[in-house]
């Protein structure tokens, strides 16, 4: 029936071709080394094709504008339960559908238009939407960039907390996408707070090692709130959230998210997002521990291939990131572009050093090693992928024969770790309760 569709009606059989063929190239065809992703769960993936996707919800479980949510309700309340309980608040509000949309709704919770923003700058790993081209911009509130101190890689604490007392700005944010060491929550929150500034750590990148015990916990050092996504280290759906540590600030940015940024909260995620808040209470430390292993694992290999990781000095890396600085192999758009021949997919980056006009060719390359470890891989495989990119990248070998040994390197990797494990006959029987539920 299928093959006929598809021979009848040429447009579907892009649309088809295009999705599966997406599929077998991300999922078993290439060494994802992209920092921000991650791969879900058979069973959360099942549980994420629930008639939810079709439903709205606005306002809060049990207070809402439309009927027949009752089940909704429910599990949005234990879904926010589940994650409360792995990061120890009680005000988790799981309806930001993106960690750009958490952080719209915490800045704009504690800022007007004219207000200023301290925050974490660029050079430090921020993210487009802590500055002014991003949401903060949006919302008219001034960026003041910290200091940052390239020796440490890190916010210049001393300098940070002098600037924080003499702006005195309303909120001052923590946090990056190119993150390799955690930001100094404690001292930051100490200077905010004697200036009545809210602090706003984004914790995007490294949820998923905050939960598996591995990274500090921003709100237990201070912060008063912490946005993220639940879909990089924490190998959830695409999906955001935000936490407080006292009630008033979680009600304060609950009613901004909606109506403000959010009407609908694509609610087919909760469902998902818990089951993977559950495998991270049972898994979620030994997954956190190889994580942060096997990135010092491969950052210690490609360093002795030859390659500049930046950091040797402090370790290189306590999160799932390695950097690297392609500036003498022919920088970061190159470099990419060969690796992603090679189906390595990494993505370019910029570094401290570069100039803003540098961002179209930076001279850094960002990898994430969560996803690999997720797959199943240990340091061991770390040293085998740290050999395929030198010879695509050092030695010059040509991406389409390193790309053979790559395809055949991944097939040994083809069940997803630190999850709760089902088998094929009841993934099936679970597929069709989500279509036909008779
Ligand atoms: C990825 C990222 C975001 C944005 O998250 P989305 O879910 O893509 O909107 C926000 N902040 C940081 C630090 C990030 O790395």
């Amino acid at each position: 029936m299928l093959d006929e569709l598809l021979s009848k009606n040429p447009d579907l059989k892009q649309v088809f071709d295009l999705t599966v063929t997406h599929t077998k190239y991300r999922k078993r065809e290439t060494i994802n080394l992209i920092a921000s992703e991650n791969v879900m769960s058979p069973l959360a993936m099942l549980l994420y094709l629930n008639d939810m996707m079709h439903r709205y919800a606005e306002g809060k479980p049990f207070k809402r504008f439309y009927q027949g949510l009752k089940y909704v309700d429910e599990l949005e309340v234990k879904a926010s339960e589940i994650m409360g309980g792995l990061l120890g608040t009680k005000f988790v509000d799981l309806r930001p559908i993106s960690g750009t949309t958490a952080n719209a709704a915490a800045f704009r919770a504690f800022t007007k238009p004219g207000d200023k923003a301290v925050v974490a700058p660029v050079q430090a790993g921020a993210h487009v939407s802590h500055t002014r081209f991003g949401t903060l911009g949006a919302l008219g509130v001034e960026q003041v960039d910290m200091p940052f101190s390239i020796e440490e890689w890190n916010i210049d604490v001393d300098k940070a907390v002098k600037l924080i007392e003499e702006v005195k700005p309303r909120i001052v944010t923590l946090g990056g996408s190119l993150y390799i060491f955690p930001h100094p929550t404690k001292p930051i929150a100490e200077a905010a707070h004697s200036v009545g500034a809210k602090v706003i750590h984004d914790v995007a990148h490294v949820l998923g090692l905050i939960v598996g015990g591995v990274w500090p916990n921003p709100l237990a050092e201070g912060a008063d709130v912490i946005t993220s996504s639940t879909h990089k280290t924490f190998p959830g759906p695409q999906g955001g959230l935000f936490a407080t540590r006292l009630e008033e600030d979680y009600k304060e940015i609950g009613k901004v998210i909606f109506p403000m940024f959010v009407s609908n909260h694509h609610l087919h995620r909760l469902a998902a997002t818990a089951v993977t808040g559950l495998e991270m209470r049972e898994f979620g430390r030994e997954y956190a521990r190889q994580v942060v292993k096997n990135a010092k694992a491969l950052a210690q290999a490609l360093s002795s291939r030859g390659l500049k990781v930046v950091m040797e000095e402090k370790g290189f890396t306590e999160s799932h990131q390695v950097i690297l600085d392609v500036s003498k192999q022919g920088r970061g758009t190159k470099v990419a572009m060969a690796l992603e021949e090679a189906h390595i997919i990494v993505n370019k980056n910029m570094l401290p050093w570069d100039r803003p006009e540098d961002v179209k060719d930076p001279s850094g390359i960002r990898i994430g090693v969560q996803e690999v470890t997720r797959w199943g891989m240990k340091e061991g495989e770390m040293e085998e992928i740290a050999e395929f990119i030198k010879q695509v990248v050092v030695d010059g070998r040509s991406p389409a024969e390193v790309r053979k040994k790559v395809i055949e390197f991944r097939r040994n990797f083809l069940e997803v770790q630190y999850c709760f494990k089902i088998s094929r006959e009841e993934e099936v029987k679970l597929l069709k309760l989500m279509l036909h539920p008779d």
